[in-house]
């Protein structure tokens, strides 16, 4: 008989899903691939894309019948403060992962359609939910808590949650091998640099802090996204700016970030207007930067000593201007990039600081599918499920 060793990745977005089959046995990925414009006419719905998405894996002789599939693990963005580690589902499991849709009312919808499809497709296969929270689940109540009337926030479930945690997990213990030590002995920063991007402060292993909050919206400037900013500038832009809640949710979660800053949000354009000295995106640059570096610096109190500084997603793994523009200056921190390691171009895990600098500078591609395939075979494999 066949082992089953093999965990199908889901990642269920509104518009798209992406797929990937990882082998647990040997780290090969037989298949993997995405299905796009969901809702539009090929695909009019998840379950005419997962559909698709059998249909292409049974073409590639590693169907959704296949005995070597052991389990499907699900991404899903909000576990509350209710999952705070990956579970296997159950009928309960996901009435409580519906009753969370309000905490994340564009990501987990989806979610729980790709889950509830995939279980109607394999009623009789393990599936495990991999929350995008869990990893900031120990963050200390005094990080987690905005310091506004304690009842009001309990009432309405308003703490930091924090997001891309199976990246900062799977980075920040990456990183400990990378240095070839245990990630109990280890303290790290990583910056989650994507799309959307969050920073997190993981020491030991255990995740002390995170940039994001209730919602992905705090934190670092991303792409869209503002980030960080004076609660009250939504007071304003609604009693003087007469803007309802909609749009200003528009405004700081679609038009603003680095779009906002200078009319380009991805930042390979906005690194090249820099380099043809065009001065709104050297401003847009600058205000990045300047966030990421607030970050370093509160991490760095926050942890007392810090063994490494880890970039990775889009922006973190490709762009040597941030990552030197960050860490620019900080010879008091112990941080010494070496410019030449730094430039080069690399998808290999790497350290990008001389070797004289006591605090490491590394870059380390995530894999989040790899991480989710992971924990939900850990989940399966152990007693207790
Ligand atoms: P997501 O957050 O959607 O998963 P990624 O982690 O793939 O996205 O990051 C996408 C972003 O990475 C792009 O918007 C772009 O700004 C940035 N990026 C990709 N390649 C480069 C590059 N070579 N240099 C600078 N930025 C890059």
């Amino acid at each position: 008989m066949t082992a089953a060793t093999r965990v199908l990745v889901l990642n269920s977005g509104s518009s798209s899903v992406k797929y990937q089959l990882i082998d647990m046995a040997d780290g090969s990925r037989p298949a993997s691939g995405m299905v796009e414009r969901i809702g539009e006419q090929s695909f009019p719905d998840h379950a005419t894309a997962l559909a698709a998405i059998a249909d292409e894996l049974a073409g590639k002789g590693v169907g959704l019948d296949s005995p070597a599939l052991a389990a499907i693990g699900h991404r899903v963005v909000h576990g509350g403060t209710r999952f705070t580690a990956p579970t296997l589902i159950t009928d309960q499991v996901l009435d409580t992962v519906r009753e969370l849709v309000p905490l994340a009312p564009l990501h987990n919808p989806a979610n729980i359609t790709g889950i509830e499809i995939a279980r109607k497709l394999r009623p009789d296969l393990p599936q495990v939910a991999v929350f995008d929270t869990a990893f900031h689940a120990t963050i200390p109540e005094y990080a987690a808590r905005y310091a506004i009337d304690s009842e009001t926030a309990d009432r309405f479930s308003v703490r930091r949650y924090g997001f891309h945690g199976t990246s900062h997990q799977y980075v920040s213990r990456r990183t400990a091998e990378l240095l070839g030590k245990s990630p109990e002995s280890v303290n790290v920063i990583v910056f989650h640099l994507g799309n959307g991007a969050s920073a997190a402060a993981v020491a030991g292993g255990v995740c002390v802090d995170t940039s994001m909050g209730l919602t992905p919206l705090e934190g670092l400037v991303m792409g869209t996204r503002s980030g960080d900013l004076d609660p009250a500038v939504l007071l304003h832009l609604h009693r003087v700016g007469g803007m309802s809640a909609d749009e200003i949710d528009d405004l700081l979660n679609r038009r603003s970030g680095m779009l906002g800053l200078c009319g380009d949000n991805d930042m390979r354009e906005v690194t090249r207007r820099v380099q043809a000295g065009d001065e709104r995106a050297q401003l847009a640059f600058d205000i990045y930067v300047h966030r990421l570096r607030k970050y370093l610096g509160g991490y760095t109190a926050v942890l007392g000593r810090v063994d490494a500084v880890v970039f990775t997603a889009g922006v973190g793994e490709n762009s040597a201007e941030v990552r030197a523009a960050a860490t620019a200056g900080l010879d008091a921190f112990g941080i010494d990039l070496d410019p030449a390691l730094n430039a080069l171009r690399s998808k290999a895990p790497r350290l990008v600081s001389s070797p004289l600098s006591r605090v490491a500078v590394a870059v380390v591609p995530t894999d989040e599918e790899l991480e989710i395939a992971r924990q939900t075979f850990s989940v399966i494999s152990s007693g207790d499920r």
